[in-house]
């Protein structure tokens, strides 16, 4: 039986309406393609992973207090990752861990949290910790030159912003910043987006 190894991020500290959804939602597809999928956690404390070593790396979103306890842990790897990156290892990143593989996440307060930077973007929260982009997302998107749609339910104050391949195009929602009309960040083997419990149809 082929088999698939997936690096589950911080699965204890991100963790957001669900997150762990993808993984057993990839996990289930997978088995129905006869693949098996080998999921190994990694967190704080644990054995440094080799990232190179995995097909597909995800992690999911946390709010700014989560994103601050483990910013640092994940910087330790950041040479490891962008090798992993430029070996087409496959990454999917949802909100709060996608604000983290960019330059960095200033929060509410004005306190930086420096992320990767292994891609361009930055994220900023707005102003006033009342206003957060908040509620269903629709989006457009382009995978394999086949057009679809994708669904799923977006809540982060930060503004992601240096965006220039964006992950889907909003039908309806915010994206990357409120009344934006991108959605994410996209390359060839990396989908970083706002959207938890994301699904196409
Ligand atoms: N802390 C980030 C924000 O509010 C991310 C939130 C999330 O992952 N949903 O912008």
């Amino acid at each position: 039986m082929k088999e698939l190894q997936i690096l589950y991020l911080y699965p204890d500290i991100l963790e957001l309406y669900g997150d762990y959804g993808n993984i057993q939602v990839l996990k289930y597809r997978l088995e129905k393609r006869g693949i098996k999928a080998i999921i190994t956690p990694y967190t704080i404390g644990d054995n440094a992973p080799n990232f190179k070593d995995f097909d597909i790396v995800f992690a999911g979103g946390g709010a700014d207090q989560e994103q601050s306890i483990l910013a640092k842990d994940l910087i330790k790897y950041k040479d490891n990752i962008k090798e992993a990156i430029e070996n087409k290892v496959f990454f999917l990143l949802i909100c709060g861990a996608y604000q983290l593989f960019g330059k960095y996440y200033k929060d509410v307060d004005g306190n930086i949290i420096d992320g990767l930077d292994v891609f361009p973007y930055y994220t900023e929260a707005i102003n006033d910790r009342k206003k957060r982009c908040i509620g269903n997302i629709i989006i457009d998107v382009t995978l394999n030159g086949n057009k679809t749609k994708v669904i799923g339910f977006e809540n982060h104050g930060g503004q992601t912003f240096d965006i220039n391949t964006p992950f889907g195009e909003v039908l309806f929602g915010n994206g990357n910043k409120f009344g934006d009309t991108n959605e994410g960040f996209f390359l060839e083997n990396v989908i970083a987006t706002y959207l938890h419990r994301a699904s196409s149809f």
